[in-house]
């Protein structure tokens, strides 16, 4: 099955091939289809399984076919555990959408965030961020969340060991309730099926 049955646009599927990806792992063709349909979804993915390409791609199908006048506000926020996996997944970010006019940033707590205020007020369209860190900047007033369209929590089960709970429930009280909400973890612990009780429409998928 090529990645070009899935319904990406070109843009996208140029990016996949400079990659050199030839065919979605199955986590890419279960999560994909779910994802594009606007879904919610529940899903237990291991790092190296390619879960991130499964959320980031239909991501930025959904944003760049719906472009929005503003522009300036954040479609999509993906939460992540560590700064590490926040500079890592903002990288495929930016890999992926290469070839679409589309504006992505990392934050994460550990280093100044005046530079990190200065291009959130240029205007950003998927923010990947630690917990921390994002609710400093919406206590600053840094953050605008009323354009928001989807939610990621990425390696929900680490955010969960480390105590991060609270602080997403928090985010997740600012933003919109009409949302899409992504949830991956490696595994399914009592915690995390809690954190993902929050969801509303959620479909558990099979482990991959
Ligand atoms: P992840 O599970 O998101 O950490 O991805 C693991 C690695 O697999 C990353 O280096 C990706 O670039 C790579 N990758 C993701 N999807 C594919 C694919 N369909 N074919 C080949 N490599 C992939």
């Amino acid at each position: 099955m090529p990645f070009s049955t899935l319904g990406l646009c070109n843009p996208l599927l140029l990016a996949i091939n400079d990659l050199g990806y030839t065919a979605p792992t199955p986590i890419q063709k279960q999560a994909i289809p779910l994802i594009l349909a606007g879904k919610d979804l529940i899903a237990t993915a291991q790092t190296g399984t390619g879960k991130t390409a499964a959320f980031v791609l239909p991501i930025l199908e959904r944003l760049n076919k719906e472009r929005t006048l503003r522009g300036k506000r954040i479609r999509v926020l993906i939460l992540t555990p560590t700064r590490e996996l926040a500079v890592q997944v903002a990288g495929n970010v930016a890999e992926y959408s290469k070839h679409l006019n589309l504006s992505s940033l990392a934050v994460y707590g550990g280093v100044d965030s005046e530079p990190q205020k200065q291009r959130l007020i240029a205007g950003v369209d998927i923010l990947v961020a630690t917990p921390g860190r994002l609710l400093d900047l919406a206590h600053q007033r840094a953050l605008h969340f009323d354009e928001l369209e989807v939610l990621v929590l990425d390696e929900a089960d680490r955010m969960v060991d480390m105590g991060f709970v609270d602080d997403i429930h928090k985010i997740i009280e600012r933003l919109p309730t009409e949302r899409q909400n992504l949830l991956f973890s490696a595994t399914m612990s009592d915690g995390v099926r809690a954190l993902a009780d929050d969801f509303s429409d959620s479909k558990v998928s099979k482990p991959a």
